[in-house]
C-alpha cells in the first residue's frame, strides 16, 4: 500500500486527482492523510469527492473515507470498465478536473468511452474548457489516443450547471518530445460574459490590449452568452504555434477589477509569447503523468510550478519514474520524464 502526505509539496486537489488516476493504471492501491491541510478548508471538498467518485465508478475501485471534508482516504483500485458515464459536480467545481482524472486510464482501457460531465468550465484554479480542447489535448493526442470535447453550457463561479461532452478512441501512449513550438500562426482572445453589463468585458479587453505589444482591438472579441448561463465572465487568450496553442485564462470573481483579471492574463501572455519554451506554466503539471505512462517524454517549459514538482514526486512513487528538472542550451527549463 502507498501512503501519501496530502500536506507535502503544493498539497492540493492535484495529488488527489493524480493518485486516482495512477491508482488505476498501477493497480497499486494508496492511503493518503492529510489531505489538503494547509489549505483554507481542509480536506475533501464537493469538487474532490465526485473526481474520486469518478475514479471508484470506472475503475472498479473501493474508497474508505469518502466524505466532504475527510482529511484521509484509503483507496483500492480495480478493473477500468469503458463506456458512457455521466458525472455531476454540483457546484462550480471544475468538469476539467475530473476529466483529468478519469482521462488516461480510460485512454488506455480496450474500448471507448463517452463522459458527460456538469459543473464549472470556466472557474479561477482550474483548466477552462479552452484550454483543454485548444491547449491541452491537442498535445495528449500525438501520444496516440484519438479525443473529442464539446462544451454544451458554460459554468462559471458559484453557479457552475455547465456541461462539457468528452470523446475517447484509446489507443497505446507513446512517447513525444515537445522541445520547439514553432513559429506564431495565430493569436486571439474572447472575452465570455453572460448576465452582466458588457462594460465589464470592454474593460477586461482593454486592460489586456494594454500589456500585450503587437495585440490590436480585433484580436479579442466580446462574446455574449445566454443570461441564464450567467452571471460570469472569463477572459481566453490564445497564442497558436505550428506545435503548440497556449491558452491563458482570467476569470470574474466579486471583488477583483475587470482592470486587475485583463491586465493579469494580458501580461502572462505577453510573458509566453516572449519565451521559446513550448509549455506554459499549467501544461507543465497536466503532460507529466501521460508521459511517464507513456514511458517517457520531454518538453521545454517556462518556470517550473510547484504542482510540477509535486507531480513528479507522485509518478515516482507509483512507477519508479524519475523526472529531470535542467536546462537546455538555450537556457530553457527542460523537462524530462522516464
Ligand atoms: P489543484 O490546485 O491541486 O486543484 O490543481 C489544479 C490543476 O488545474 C492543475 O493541474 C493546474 O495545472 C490546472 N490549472 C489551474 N489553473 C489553470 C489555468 N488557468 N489554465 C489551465 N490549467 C489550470
Amino acid at each position: 500500500m502507498i501512503t501519501i502526505d496530502g500536506s507535502e509539496g503544493e498539497g492540493g486537489g492535484q495529488v488527489l486527482r493524480y493518485a486516482c488516476a495512477l491508482s488505476l493504471l498501477t493497480g497499486e492501491p494508496f492511503t493518503i492523510e492529510k489531505i489538503r491541510a494547509g489549505r483554507d478548508q481542509p480536506g475533501l471538498m464537493r469538487q474532490h469527492l465526485t473526481a474520486i467518485e469518478a475514479a471508484c465508478v470506472v475503475g472498479g475501485a473501493e474508497c474508505e473515507g469518502l466524505e466532504l471534508g475527510s482529511n484521509r482516504i484509503a483507496f483500492r483500485p480495480g478493473r477500468v470498465q469503458p463506456g458512457d458515464y455521466r458525472f455531476a459536480v454540483g457546484t462550480a467545481g471544475s468538469t476539467a478536473l475530473v476529466l483529468q482524472t478519469l482521462l488516461v486510464p480510460l485512454a488506455l482501457a480496450d474500448a471507448p468511452s463517452r463522459l458527460v460531465i456538469e459543473g464549472g468550465t470556466h472557474a479561477s484554479m482550474a483548466p477552462p474548457f479552452d484550454f483543454v480542447a485548444r491547449c491541452f489535448l491537442p498535445v495528449f493526442e500525438r501520444m496516440g489516443p484519438r479525443v473529442t470535447a464539446t462544451i454544451k453550457r458554460h459554468g462559471f463561479f458559484p453557479r457552475g450547471g455547465g456541461r462539457i461532452e468528452i470523446g475517447i478512441e484509446p489507443a497505446p501512449l507513446r512517447r513525444i518530445e515537445c522541445l520547439e513550438r514553432g513559429d506564431q500562426v495565430s493569436r486571439g482572445g474572447t472575452v465570455l460574459f453572460a448576465s452582466l453589463d458588457g462594460d465589464i468585458a470592454r474593460r477586461i479587453r482593454k486592460a489586456a490590449l494594454k500589456n500585450l505589444p503587437g495585440w490590436t482591438e480585433d484580436d479579442i472579441v466580446l462574446r455574449e452568452l445566454p443570461a441564464d448561463q450567467g452571471p460570469g465572465v472569463a477572459l481566453l487568450l490564445e497564442a497558436g504555434f505550428n506545435h503548440v496553442t497556449e491558452v491563458v485564462s482570467g476569470f470574474g470573481k466579486l471583488g477583483l477589477s475587470a482592470e486587475k483579471i485583463g491586465a493579469t492574463a494580458g501580461k502572462r501572455m505577453a510573458g509566453y509569447e516572449a519565451s521559446s519554451a513550448f509549455a506554459g506554466p499549467y501544461l507543465q503539471d497536466q503532460l507529466l503523468l501521460p508521459m511517464a505512462i507513456a514511458g517517457g517524454g520531454a518538453f521545454t517549459s517556462v518556470k517550473i510550478s510547484e504542482h510540477t514538482r509535486t507531480a513528479a514526486r507522485l509518478i515516482q512513487k507509483f512507477t519508479d519514474r524519475a523526472t529531470r528538472f535542467g536546462e537546455d542550451e538555450q537556457g530553457r527549463q527542460l523537462v524530462e520524464v522516464g
